[in-house]
């Protein structure tokens, strides 16, 4: 519809960044007016509202942003996913691999149980390698059901090739 639509249009691209021949999208655009701040938090509680989330689980840092408002529209907690050396209980930990050498994502080991449906969200799928590790990391709790959500995923890359076939992906905006 045409809030979506112009929610979209907001999204700008920073050519260049954060290194040369990358475009970059950048959310802040979006984020910055109430207008399209609502737009997604509503959509997003439309989308899900009868899935019966639990616990909405964001990726740092850019999925913190939204992944806290889903959360409180759809009555649920919310979980981050870190950084290592960032969180400061007992944690499981994956790595996986990027274009040059490898990073590491974190979640406290007592962040979710086996009743919880869980929404997964980020603000943006490019390769996939993150989300991919973000599942293998929930996959530690046995959990009812991981709903996998992206504000902006970017269709070229084929990032939901790489990821596992037997949940949910939806993205907002395709580029
Ligand atoms: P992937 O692991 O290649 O899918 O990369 C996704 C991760 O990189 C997400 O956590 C995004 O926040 C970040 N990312 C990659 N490209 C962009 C972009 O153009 N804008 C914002 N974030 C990006």
């Amino acid at each position: 519809n045409e809030n979506m639509e112009s929610a979209k249009q907001s999204i700008r691209d920073v050519l260049d960044f954060p290194k040369k021949g990358i475009v970059f999208k950048d959310i802040t655009t979006l984020l910055k007016e109430h207008k399209h701040l609502a737009t997604v938090a509503d959509h997003i509680y439309d989308y899900y509202k009868d899935k019966g989330i639990t616990k909405v689980v964001g990726l740092e840092s850019r999925g913190f942003i939204l992944g806290g408002l889903f959360a409180y529209k759809l009555d649920a907690g919310f979980v981050p996913i870190r950084k290592p050396g960032k969180l400061p209980y007992g944690v499981f930990s994956e790595k996986y691999t990027l274009e040059y050498g490898f990073d590491e994502i974190q979640i406290h080991k007592d962040a979710l149980n086996n009743e919880d449906i869980v929404l997964l969200h980020d603000d943006l799928l490019a390769t996939g390698g993150t989300a991919a590790a973000s599942i293998d990391l929930i996959n530690n709790f046995n959990v009812q059901e991981t709903y996998v959500n992206f504000l902006i995923e970017l269709d070229f890359l084929n990032g939901r090739d790489r990821l596992p076939q037997n949940h949910e992906i939806y993205s907002l905006f395709h580029f």
